[in-house]
């Protein structure tokens, strides 16, 4: 079923063919899969007066007004939307004027999006994909109840064109869905079959047939996803690593007695579970979530020494140079402390050419044992000679391809990686579900909470007095600025010039230092240096501390326009602090904050540590769509999951996959094999990546 056909479709025609190619829709098949944006009803449209905190809502009205303000580079076009509510809302539209046109007194409008409280009243910021205008028939029939579907439309693709082809398709074509489930299957679980969901995703009679629909679909998806999944964790089982590790425990034990600390009993029982993998015949692939602190560096750096003292090479990767470094320094005085010799090397690709042929040369002929590097280990010309274990370390940061690629450089190295956004488990099953998970659920001993205020801008002053009385005490703060593309230039002079000013006018009797991303190597290093060895009392950085950095005397986080951080990037910045013992403070200065949402993870952070309780936060505020952004999953079809929703479902199509593959590893029986069919369509290249790694 092809473009050609298409064409020739009752109500298609060539012209809204080609469009409909435009947006991606090739085929009949994939006009029936393309699923609507919104399904609208009476009882999801809220009233202006009733909406409370901002959020995402339906709005329904007619508008009244519009005004245009012309200044030199800036056009802003407010225009006023009335739905009986004693207030009206305005709905002001940025540097857009030739939108203009489109706004006509008496015109029906739905809207959904964001309405913030700001001091001029409820106000919608205007974008493209967010409103509709209403013709007659809509308005009739939301009015008299029924569920409309809006699509995602263009100048010729309109709502209309989809509803009145779509209606025509399920006549004609709807038989030719095929059913990728066994009956057994839908029967259990109480799924609709695939054409009647289809049919009910574009024409629900109700709301409850629209979600049975939406529950269907959704399974499909996961189901598939976990297939995937669990066919390379079966994959990755069978393979065998050939190599043995022989743990002298006389080393062990001492490193252990040497420890400044002791172990909590999360670390124990993790370690034991690495411990256990290593000595596996299929390479271990094992993920380790702790929150922000919970000491995962040392336990990945005691499974590393197992490994070492078999005559393997290892490999430790980290996202920034300065985390790298930090690592690198940090092992490379515990090593010295308990007199344990092995060689190492900081590999980054900050490095002089000559020293860097010579650190490859090196790895290559295994004469270096253990690496610490950035992404400038997965360079092609980086070879090991005999590289058994890799570590991941903020793995959330480095995509499925990178940490194959890695994988890669040895022959089923045992890899560990490590992860402090504590993603709810629903969602490590989801991301993550080819690999085991161990979970360091407890802080060390002593570490208190730190506390957490958010301040707005007026309050700047206390703040800061407050910090200098910490800094009296011989304490240390950082100031850090959401600058998180490096290269927004105007910022980084705000943060550079603020250095100055605090230096000069607020922290005079104290040194203030300034770190971001635009340094060289060398330099960050340094001051990185100068602020553990406390020559540096305040350190005025971008979020390039925001991973990993461990300086346990700092006592202070002062986070400015806090708001345009997320919760997730919060949390792990709040983590550089209340690392040592003594109380820690973190301040969340903000401008005025106009939207719920960032309202929402102030209050969240003053009212929690708990990384797990903050992820949940953030999944609630932003939905699974947006933080699986930087995971990179693009499998997934995210436009209807709601895993807060679905996690049933999602445990659901885990277990079911599991168990098909576990009796028809190829998918290949006669009853798996439609469910075969949509696999090996979807995964053609993906299953290849599954084979080299
Ligand atoms: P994260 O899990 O965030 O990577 P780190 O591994 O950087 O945390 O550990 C945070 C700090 O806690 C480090 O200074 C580390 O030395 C210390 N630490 C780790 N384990 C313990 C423990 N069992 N008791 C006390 N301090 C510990
Ligand atoms: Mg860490």
């Amino acid at each position: 079923m092809t473009e050609e056909e298409l064409r020739y479709i009752k109500g298609i025609g060539p012209k809204n063919a080609s469009s409909l190619k435009r947006i991606g829709v090739n085929s009949i098949r994939e006009l029936l899969f393309f699923f609507p944006r919104w399904h609208v009803h009476k009882s999801l449209i809220t009233k202006l007066e009733a909406i409370e905190t901002g959020g995402k809502y339906f709005i329904l009205g007619t508008i009244t007004g519009f005004e245009e303000l012309k200044r030199p580079g800036r056009n802003i076009i407010k225009v006023t939307i009335f739905d009986g509510s004693p207030e009206p809302l305005t709905w002001v539209w940025f540097n857009r004027p030739y939108m203009r046109p489109l706004f006509i007194k008496g015109k029906k409008i739905l809207l959904y999006d964001t309405v913030e409280n700001t001091r001029w009243g409820r106000q919608v910021t205007g974008s493209n994909d967010s409103f509709f205008f209403l013709d007659a028939f809509e308005e009739k029939a939301l009015a008299d109840g029924e569920i409309l579907a809006f699509y995602k439309t263009t100048k010729i693709l309109t709502n209309a064109f989809y509803r009145s082809v779509l209606a025509g398709l399920m006549k004609t074509h709807l038989v030719d869905i095929t059913e990728m489930l066994p009956p057994g299957l839908t029967a259990k679980h109480e799924l609709y079959i695939m054409k009647e969901a289809i049919l009910k995703i574009h024409f629900p009679q109700t709301l409850a047939e629209l979600e049975n629909a939406r529950k269907r679909l959704v399974f499909n998806e996961l189901l598939i996803l976990q297939l995937f999944l669990a066919k390379r964790k079966k994959f990755l089982g069978k393979k065998v690593k050939n190599r043995n590790y022989t743990v002298s425990t006389a080393v062990y034990d001492e490193l252990q007695n040497k420890l400044p600390f002791k172990l909590t009993k999360a670390q124990e029982r993790v370690l034991k579970e690495i411990k256990t993998d290593l000595m596996k015949p299929a390479p271990m692939n094992r993920l380790l979530q702790g929150d922000v602190g919970s000491g995962k560096t040392i336990v990945a750096l005691l499974s590393i020494i197992t490994v070492l003292e078999s005559g393997y090479q290892a490999a430790v990767m980290a996202p920034t140079e300065i985390l790298a470094e930090q690592h690198f320094n940090s092992f490379k005085k515990f090593f010295a402390s308990i007199g344990y010799n092995k060689s190492m090397l900081l590999l980054t690709s900050g490095m002089g050419a000559k020293e860097r042929r010579e650190a490859i040369k090196d790895i290559s002929e295994g004469k270096v044992e253990f690496v610490v590097g950035t992404h400038a280990l997965l360079q092609e010309d980086v070879v090991f000679k005999k590289l058994g274990f890799i570590v991941i370390d903020e793995r959330h940061k480095f995509g499925v391809f990178q940490r194959l690629a890695l994988e890669s450089k040895g022959v089923f190295p045992d890899a560990l990686m490590m992860t402090a956004t504590p993603f709810p488990r629903a969602l490590v099953l989801t991301l993550y579900g080819d690999t085991d998970l161990s979970v360091i659920d407890e802080l060390p001993a002593g570490r208190q909470p730190v506390f957490t205020k958010w301040q707005p801008e007026k309050k700047r002053a206390e703040v800061y007095n407050f910090i200098i009385q910490r800094l009296k005490t011989g304490e240390q703060a950082f100031i850090v600025y959401p600058l998180v593309e490096e290269s927004a230039k105007s910022l980084l002079k705000a943060a550079e010039q603020e250095a100055v000013q605090l230096q000069n006018l607020i922290f005079k009797d104290f040194k203030v230092g300034l770190i971001h991303g635009r340094l060289s190597s060398g330099e960050k290093e340094s001051i990185m240096e100068a602020f553990k060895e406390k020559k540096i009392d305040v350190l005025v950085s971008t979020t390039v501390i925001e991973v990993g950095i461990d300086v346990s005397n700092a006592t202070i986080m002062l986070i400015e326009h806090a708001e345009r951080f997320g919760l997730a990037q919060l949390h792990q910045l709040r983590g550089r602090v209340g690392r040592g013992s003594a109380r820690s403070y973190c301040y969340l200065i903000t401008g005025w904050v106009s939207s719920s949402d960032s309202f929402k993870r102030m209050k969240i952070m003053e009212q929690t540590n708990d990384g797990f309780a903050v992820a949940e936060a953030d999944l609630d505020i932003r939905g699974p769509g947006e933080l699986f952004g930087a995971a990179q999953h693009g499998e997934l079809d995210f436009k209807l999951i709601d895993l807060k929703k679905d996690r049933g479902l999602l445990e659901l199509a885990r277990e079911e996959a599991f168990h098909i593959i576990e009796n028809d590893p190829e998918i290949i029986k006669p009853e798996n094999s439609q469910i075969g069919a949509f696999f090996k369509e979807r995964f053609s290249q993906d299953l290849e990546m599954v084979t080299i790694s």
